[in-house]
């Protein structure tokens, strides 16, 4: 027993290097070399250049049998200078839609947050992501079918203008930590929906969103909607139902600490506003026609939350794994929806930008292997609706950590960053403030998608995002930084040059 517990003790210590900090260890104040590497791996080296053709036809927007000789790089030319389109492009001459207006398709690309804070690195580089996405699947699809259409393919199966428009969804459901409380073993919450906790965050994501859409030149729309929007949606009534139908194998898999259902829906008891956050005590009862979540305030006893009721299910919260399944079914279930007769895809296709931390396990395990089972249940296409989601690099502390708002907010953290004079990566704000050029990051997140190694299994961390603020002012031309890239070619070209006038020369005399 005293050997486990000083194993325990001893496993503790090895992670509290904070004591050494005094001594002034040479170990905190290492210096690199300054060169950043790349090496690819996983799926970075399957997309060094197609990532985003090869995303628009998991898209099920390319056709199977369009191919596209090597030799055409979409990519090859920067997406950063790519031309604004003329959208909608309706050349093909081929009348997909009954109203002869032309066909099309628009990609919403999600981002969600949940405004406890002002955004900070790792939110800024997930949004600016989404835009860079967004503009980037507009532009390659134009190019592609460009190209079909001058290879003499046939592109009855193509649609004539495809938009992605950029959606925030604002998570206002997310707990207000300050307001969570404990009453017979029950853990009970108020969301930042009761408490209006997040309004003095929100402008600084209006700000942002503002700004990426000037800085690709208002070539992608964006919109921003509220969880009871995502609530509304007549899916989710079927998506919910699904998944109580199959609540002993889900909430097994999805909640292996509580096994239970984590819906939530705030007392509606003026003032009150609890919510069991995992939903221990929930009951739920469903016949052919009618859905029922019954609550329990410890207050104020039982309420009810009828699915079938558009108003009463916008009432109704879900934590993140359920709420990331659910609206995928929903999207799925909107794409399904959206398809009209004649057109070859879906009006409506929904994908999404998200962290890193949500790829592999997570998304696997909670997304993936949930909707082989629900889709089923909801007689939806998998095979035709299977999500795409593009995965953007965590930022990460010195210890490899990713970013953590609620570590920055609630528990002091990052102090480290101050003397460093760091500090306006955590917070949008204080990068404003500070006069910090935003678009640093924007500009890092552009050179991620021009070259996808820099994308996929990559993290960065607050050290290289400070360097890249740092260095952005001191950076040389554009032109001349072009001229390095097509220097050793010139070079190679010069010699040869060089070599036959003189083999020339020699000839001649
Ligand atoms: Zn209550």
């Amino acid at each position: 027993m005293g050997f486990a517990n000083s194993t325990m003790a001893g496993r503790c210590d090895m992670e509290d290097f904070s004591s050494l900090k005094r001594s002034d260890d040479s170990l905190f104040t290492f210096t690199h070399d300054g060169i950043v590497h790349h090496p690819e791996g996983g799926a970075s080296y399957i997309c060094r250049k197609e990532l985003i053709k090869s995303v628009l036809r998991q898209l099920g927007l390319i056709p199977p049998d369009a191919r596209f000789l090597p030799e055409f790089d979409p990519t090859a030319e920067s997406l950063s200078n790519s031309q604004p389109l003329d959208l909608p492009a309706f050349d093909s001459g081929i009348s997909l839609s009954p109203d002869g207006q032309g066909s099309s398709v628009t990609i919403y690309v999600h981002i969600g947050a949940q405004p406890n804070n002002s955004p900070h690195t790792g939110t800024i580089t997930v949004f600016a992501a989404a835009f860079v996405f967004a503009r980037a699947l507009q532009t390659t699809y134009a190019a592609l079918r460009e190209r079909a259409l001058s290879m003499g393919m046939d592109t009855s199966g193509w649609v004539d203008a495809l938009r992605a428009v950029v959606q925030l969804d604002i998570v206002d459901t997310a707990p207000d930590s300050s307001k969570t409380t404990r009453v017979d073993g029950i853990t009970y919450q108020r969301s930042h929906r009761s408490t209006g906790a997040m309004g003095s965050f929100l402008p600084d994501y209006h700000t942002l969103l503002s700004s990426l859409s000037d800085f690709v030149d208002g070539q992608v729309e964006y919109s921003v909607t509220y969880q009871d929007a995502l609530m509304r949606m007549p899916a989710m009534r079927d998506a919910l139902r699904a998944i109580i139908l199959d609540r002993q194998r889900v909430e097994a898999e999805l909640a292996p600490e509580t096994e239970c259902l984590a819906i939530r829906s705030a007392c509606p008891v003026d003032g009150c506003g609890m919510a069991d956050k995992h939903g221990i005590r929930n009951q739920y009862a469903v016949d052919a026609g009618s859905t029922t979540i019954t609550f329990r305030c410890p207050d104020h006893g039982e309420y009810s939350v009828r699915l079938e009721d558009p108003d009463a299910r916008a009432r109704i919260e879900l934590n993140t794994p359920l709420r990331n399944l659910a609206r995928t079914l929903v999207y799925m279930a909107d794409s399904d929806a959206s398809r009209i007769r004649g057109q070859s895809v879906p009006q409506r296709i929904h994908t999404r930008v998200t962290g890193a931390d949500y790829q592999g396990t997570y998304q696997e395990q909670f997304l993936y292997r949930q909707l082989a089972f629900l889709a089923d249940d909801m007689k939806l296409p998998l095979k035709a609706l299977f999500p795409v989601f593009m995965y953007v690099p965590l930022i990460v502390d010195w210890s490899g950590a990713k970013l953590s708002k609620s570590y920055y907010v609630r528990k002091n953290a990052y102090e480290y960053l101050k003397p460093r004079g760091m500090e306006y990566l955590l917070e949008y704000r204080k990068m404003v403030e500070e006069g910090k050029d935003v678009e640093v990051l924007f500009r890092m997140v552009e050179g991620w998608f021009d070259e996808p190694k820099k994308l996929n299994s990559r993290v960065y961390s607050l050290e290289y995002v400070n360097l890249m603020f740092a260095t952005a002012g001191q950076q040389r031309p554009v032109v001349v930084r072009t001229l390095d890239v097509v220097r050793r070619k010139e070079y190679a070209w010069l010699a040869v040059g060089l070599f036959v006038g003189y083999v020339l020369s020699k000839v001649v005399a």
